[in-house]
């Protein structure tokens, strides 16, 4: 078989939720917007239903009702698009919580949607979503009249504890929110290490669930096997991939690989990444094409079936650093043609 595997260990996935939880005394929401960060939504979700979390995020409705279907009533699942125009069908029948984005939200929300749960998002600073103080101010005591289920903040630079942004948007918070009764959520993983005063009644554990940076005493989660699905000889002056991008300096041989970046392997790593052999590490030579890699295998004593790009020589940010970004767009980035193979989480299924 030509697919690349990925494995998720749901076990790993749900000690770093644990871990996560005990640093905070509040309930633990769990991220999984864009599929579990390309891991598998519903996978990692319901191995984390099993464990005792009972709130999950999504960032759309639509990605909301898929994960609604597999866990089954009961979890909160809140929306943080909010309520999008076109969006009440699918909030309603799926028992999603919108998280308001701005004061449009509000209305549509009010007006179209009476009495369905809902919370809100207070922007202190990000300016990306959430009411404007002043715009929150206007409306509280409409919204506060209608109950909303939660209030949530998200954090510019809370990858950077000594930020001084952290402490400024925690003050805006508070005095946004202080003393009106409401349940509060500030933190997501970065947050969650800034310590207790960010904590309040929630908090939004997302990559640390896979045990990527900022939290990096956690546990990795994934790893990608690729199978080799050719070696050649190679003599020297021949060029091997796109625009001749490798010339071999003598007698080599060549794996290809059955992956490329349409599997999220991104052409930035063309000549800089390293692929393991149990623990041989061996070059990703020319460019990266879209479904193909060719890596040197010369010093290997026997070409094995696979090698892995993720795992434990290489975890998703060790891949990230090389290829200039951060484990979110790695892990994010996972395509749809690797079989994924889930261990432990009682989950057992390959997908
Ligand atoms: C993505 C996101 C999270 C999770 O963030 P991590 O850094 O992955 O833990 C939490 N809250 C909001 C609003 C988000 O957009």
């Amino acid at each position: 078989m030509a697919r690349g595997i990925l494995t998720i260990d749901l076990d790993a996935v749900t000690r770093n939720w644990t871990a996560l939880s005990r640093m905070a005394d509040c309930e633990t929401a769990a991220v999984v917007k864009a599929d579990g960060y390309g891991t598998g939504a519903t996978h990692v979700a319901l191995a984390l239903a099993r464990a005792g979390a009972r709130s999950f995020f999504v960032a759309l409705a639509h990605e909301g009702a898929a994960l609604r279907q597999a866990i089954g009533a009961g979890p909160a699942i809140h929306v943080l698009s909010g309520h999008m125009a076109g969006d009440g069908a699918i909030l309603r029948d799926h028992d999603l919580i919108p998280m308001l984005t701005g004061p449009d939200q509000v209305a549509r929300h009010l007006a179209t949607m009476p009495g369905h749960h809902f919370g809100v998002q207070l922007d202190t600073g990000m300016n990306r979503l959430g009411l404007k103080e002043a715009e929150w101010q206007a409306l509280s005591s409409e919204v506060l009249a209608q109950k909303p289920v939660l209030a949530l903040m998200h954090l510019a630079c809370a990858d950077e504890p000594d930020h001084p942004m952290n402490t400024r948007q925690l003050a805006v918070f508070h005095r946004m929110t202080d003393g009106l009764g409401l349940r509060r959520t500030a933190a997501a993983t970065g947050g969650i290490l800034l310590g207790k005063a960010y904590h309040f009644d929630m908090v939004r554990a997302g990559i640390g669930l896979f045990g990527a940076a900022p939290f990096k005493a956690g546990e990795p989660v994934v790893t990608l096997s690729l199978p080799i699905i050719q070696v050649r000889n190679v003599t020297r002056d021949e060029a091997v991939g796109y625009s001749c991008g490798w010339v071999a300096p003598g007698n080599h041989r060549i794996a290809t690989l059955a992956a490329g970046y349409a599997d999220g392997i991104f052409r930035s790593l063309s000549g800089k990444a390293t692929l393991w052999a149990g623990d041989s590490p061996c070059p990703l030579i020319g460019r990266v094409s879209m479904d193909l890699i060719t890596v040197d295998v010369t010093h290997l004593p026997e070409v094995p079936e696979r090698l892995d790009l993720i795992g434990p020589h290489q975890t998703a940010d060790a891949l990230a650093a090389v290829a200039g970004t951060i484990g979110y767009e790695i892990l994010t980035a996972l395509g749809p043609r690797y079989e994924r193979r889930y261990i432990g989480g009682k989950a057992g299924a390959s997908a």
